[in-house]
């Protein structure tokens, strides 16, 4: 099946040629027919699926088909001047100025204007982009809120309301938003929610906003199980900074994503690696707009530095080509992790995750594997690594290897312990540093162990010895 067969118009189909897309996602199969038949649509889905057109292209292509004539689904007329038509709640920043950026290209040949507003950065452009008149308007639902109270918007001639990331808004404490925002938008109206996960509440809410729903859904570990290969380190939590330097020096990555639990922690790991020499960057919900949409726009040039995220920082982030995930701590939900390495390996590329499994993390690993339904490879340091490990772990005070309270040692960050830092300069000192920006992500399947770093584009594994 393409997309000539789905029956789109023109300019949307130009758009999707010009992108370079052959055929369909699964998602874009089962949802565009029904949403061009202006059905209502619940979708379990995550981010990477190509979920986003599933839904900009129908929506797009149902807005061009009204412009032409056919009367909106609610009765009242629909004035001369612009006004929004689509609507689009997402949990996050990063997630509606991606859904934006996708309704720019492939509404790039038709008339449609759209607009995407948030918070945490000045409201003056956005209203001005509203005062000049949107057909689709993206919104997180905190600056939506504050605008309609500032009668900055007007919902009245809504047709499509489309929830992104259902889940993400409930756990972000949205509901109460979402609720005012849903009761200003006209009752007759077609409505897609899409969810990576369908609890209880979501599906609640659903029998209440949506109408004899189609439902589809595409399981996120399909794609976990099939495009991403798995392996686990077993480490001591404060070794973690060790493994991690190590690994990075020792693998042709073209862009790596780093996982930690916490926004401290993530700042504590960037600062281990720039002191190393590896380019390093952390996007949390502490950092400005500015500086996160800084980050991620360097995150996507050809010389990316290693990007070091939180959970929900990374949901929805829409960036193609990530060779390498790493938990640097494993995440507290099986479903979290399915997110997580989900951002590599995307639209049909093999990608990497890697984690780094704490004693204290075993049962999280556990409830993941039992989740994935499979086991997850377990991967050795390399020798050369192993041996200073050992040294380290064998000088360090036995006290810094116990777990402080929230999972990780005290040390564990930092590498902290001056025997375990010793053991780590001395070990560091003689090689060259060897993490490769920009470089092409790896094909082979040679080993590393012993002396010689491996050369960038060479070395696929990084693990001297594998089992599992
Ligand atoms: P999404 O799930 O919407 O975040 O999409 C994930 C990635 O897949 C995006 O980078 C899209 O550009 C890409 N994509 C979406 N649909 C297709 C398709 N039919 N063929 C190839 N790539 C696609």
């Amino acid at each position: 099946m393409s997309f000539e067969n789905l029956g789109l118009h023109e300019p949307i189909l130009r758009a999707v040629k010009a992108e370079g897309y052959e055929t369909p996602t699964p998602i874009q199969l089962q949802a565009i027919p029904e949403v061009m038949r202006g059905r209502d649509l619940i979708g379990c889905a995550q981010t990477g699926t190509g979920k986003t057109a599933a839904f900009a292209l129908p929506t797009l292509h149902r807005m061009t088909t009204v412009a032409d004539g056919a009367a909106p689904p609610h009765t009242e007329p629909r004035p001369t001047h612009r006004v929004i038509r689509t609507l689009i709640l997402s949990p996050t920043r990063e997630l509606a100025a991606q859904i934006g950026e996708s309704f720019a290209t492939y509404g790039r040949y038709t008339r449609l204007k759209h607009t995407v507003i948030y918070g945490g950065v000045s409201q003056v452009p956005q209203v001005r982009a509203l005062r000049s008149g949107v057909d689709t308007l993206i919104a997180t639902p905190g600056r939506l809120i504050d605008l309609m109270g500032q009668r900055c918007v007007q919902l009245n001639h809504v047709e499509i309301l489309i929830l992104d990331e259902a889940d993400r808004m409930l756990d972000m404490g949205f509901i109460d938003p979402l609720r005012r925002i849903v009761s200003q938008v006209p009752k007759q109206r077609q409505t897609l929610m899409f969810s990576a996960t369908m609890p209880d509440e979501i599906r609640r809410l659903a029998s209440e906003w949506l109408r004899d729903p189609a439902r589809i859904e595409v399981r996120p570990t399909a794609a976990a199980a099939d495009l991403v290969q798995q392996s686990v380190f077993h480490i001591e939590p404060k070794q973690k900074p060790l493994l991690l330097l190590d690994y990075l020096q020792n693998t042709a990555s073209s862009r790596t994503l780093v996982f930690s639990r916490t926004k401290h922690g993530a700042d504590k790991i960037v600062k281990h690696l720039v002191r190393e020499g590896i380019p390093a960057a952390a996007i949390h919900g502490n950092k400005s707009q500015n500086n996160r949409q800084r980050v991620l726009q360097q995150f996507k040039s050809t010389r990316p530095p290693v990007l070091v995220a939180t959970d929900v920082a990374s949901r929805g982030l829409d960036i193609d080509e990530i060779s390498h995930v790493i938990n640097y701590d494993l995440p507290l939900d099986a479903e979290t992790y399915v997110h997580r390495i989900g951002r590599t390996g995307r639209a049909g590329a093999t990608g990497e995750a890697i984690s780094f499994c704490g004693r204290d993390e075993r049962s999280l690993l556990n409830s993941i594997e039992r989740f994935i339904r499979r086991s997850i490879r377990v991967a050795q340091p390399r020798e050369e690594l192993r041996a200073a490990l050992v040294a380290a772990r064998q000088t360090s005070p036995p006290s810094s290897a116990k777990p402080a309270a929230g999972g990780r040692p005290k040390a564990a960050a930092q590498g902290s312990s001056v025997t375990a830092e010793g053991a780590r300069r001395k070990f560091w000192k003689s090689k060259p540093r060897r993490h490769e920006k920009g470089s092409t992500a790896p094909t082979g399947g040679e080993k590393t162990g012993g002396k010689r770093p491996p050369r960038p584009g060479k070395s696929k594994r990084y693990f001297s010895k594998s089992k599992g």
